[in-house]
């Protein structure tokens, strides 16, 4: 058995934070010890405490001064998409034919999907993101080389192969029988193989047609236990074709709901501007609303009213999300930083616990994985990320002055970024300094 024990201040949610002064919220041990047998977490508490449970051949590593955190998890963003990031486009639609789709087309050879999967996983482990849920392209060959990929470094990952049928180029076309069959093959393959989660991924209804829907709708009912990702109201001109080519549902969200991909385990990308009916609709089913907003602000898509939401009186779950290739940054710190300007310029205020909550053991909630990653408690995966507030010169010499925990989390939300992750543990080991 391998035993390691991390030494480290360690943070921790319970549940979401009512306030900023709302302390019963998380857990700080300011001198915490974090015992880790076999890539799971075996004791946690003060040090000296965990010390003395912890076996004479445990390897310690000492990340004093620094944060000890659960790993950051991602919640929607395109594993092909990484050649298309920082793309000059006036807004989604152009960006998509423009830049996006051409892209993917070339996600058909194995070769450039296994090297492209390579520096997706660095690229997470830099930023201290340990679990993503990714939507591959069209072809089989993407899934295959991200989950292979998940699988070699012991990820927990989720993903799914794109299903769409219309409205891109014939490289990016499946049909809806083979949208079907090869998503079932990617669930035979990879589905709880390892750490790997497959997730059922028609890309938005613009891209399926009302057969193909029908054959994701088929899926969800024999896989009731999967995750469905798809996209959602994140731009007026989309909303409009979008309706246009389902007239009979009442709005935008009502497609989905008339093939049954409304539902707890629904993840839903943008999701801006949705109605009072079709955020009570969310509510009512449990679906998710995923925030991305550093990919509104580049896209210009518009300001997600998360407080807004998730103070209704029906709430909608919401998650937090880069949206990479759409999205700027790779960096959830990044991500909290652009969300918190976007409730400040809709007069709401998104604190610091929120922002921390929601990167962790939110969006693994929003997962329904919090049994399994998100929190440091006993018997969850050991995937953790080490935050140094005092990374660059600029946030050394804040660091002075910063007296509080919310102060020192508020301090690497708008200023931190891949600098700031000291190291980041993928099932007990540690990942970012090999890399
Ligand atoms: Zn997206």
């Amino acid at each position: 058995m391998t035993t390691t024990l991390l030494r480290g201040r360690l943070l921790s949610f319970r549940r979401a934070p009512l306030s900023l002064a709302d302390s019963e919220s998380y857990i700080y041990e300011t001198d915490g010890g974090l015992l880790i047998e076999d890539g799971i977490i075996a004791a946690v508490g003060a040090y000296d405490d965990i010390k003395a449970k912890a076996p004479e051949d445990a390897s310690e590593i000492d990340h004093r001064p620094h944060l000890i955190m659960p790993g950051l998890i991602d919640t929607h963003l395109h594993f092909p998409q990484m050649q298309v990031i920082a793309s000059y486009a006036a807004n989604l639609l152009e960006w998509l034919n423009t830049y996006t789709f051409p892209e993917e087309c070339r996600f058909v050879e194995s070769a450039h999907a296994q090297r492209i999967a390579t520096h997706f996983y660095d690229e997470l482990i830099r930023h201290g993101t340990t679990t993503a849920v990714a939507y591959c392209s069209v072809h089989k060959t993407s899934a295959d080389a991200y989950f292979a990929e998940a699988l070699r470094r012991n990820m927990r990952m989720v993903g799914g192969k794109v299903m769409m049928d219309r409205n891109a180029p014939q490289g990016l076309l499946d049909t809806p029988q083979m949208g079907y069959d090869e998503t079932r093959q990617v669930i035979a393959d990879w589905h709880g193989k390892g750490r790997n989660h497959v997730a059922i991924t028609p890309r938005f209804a613009i891209t399926s047609t009302p057969a193909q829907m029908e054959a994701t709708a088929a899926l969800a009912r024999e896989f009731p236990d999967l995750h469905i990702q798809t996209h959602l109201s994140e731009n007026h001109d989309e909303i409009k074709f979008t309706c246009e080519l389902y007239p009979e549902a009442t709005d935008y969200t009502d497609i989905y709901a008339r093939y049954g991909l409304l539902g707890p385990k629904s993840l839903f990308g943008h999701a801006i501007h949705l109605s009072e009916r079709e955020a009570d609709a969310m509510s009512e089913t449990g679906a998710i609303a995923v925030h991305c907003p550093t990919s509104n602000l580049f896209l210009g898509s518009g300001l997600f009213p998360l407080k807004a939401l998730s103070r209704r009186e029906k709430p909608v779950r919401i998650g937090v999300a880069t949206d990479i290739g759409g999205g700027s940054s790779y960096s959830m710190l990044r991500t909290m930083d652009e969300a918190y300007k976007i409730q400040q310029l809709l007069g709401e205020r998104l604190n610091p616990l929120d922002s921390y909550y929601y990167m962790t053991l939110g969006n693994a909630e929003a997962l329904s994985l919090a049994d399994k990653i998100g929190t440091l408690e006993l018997g969850t995966d050991a995937d953790l990320v080490v935050l140094n507030a005092a990374a660059t010169p600029a946030m050394a010499l804040k660091m002075e002055v910063v007296k509080t925990l919310p102060e020192e989390l508020f301090l690497l939300q708008t200023m931190g970024d891949d600098r700031a992750v000291a190291e980041t543990y993928v099932a007990g080991v540690a990942m970012k300094n090999g890399l």
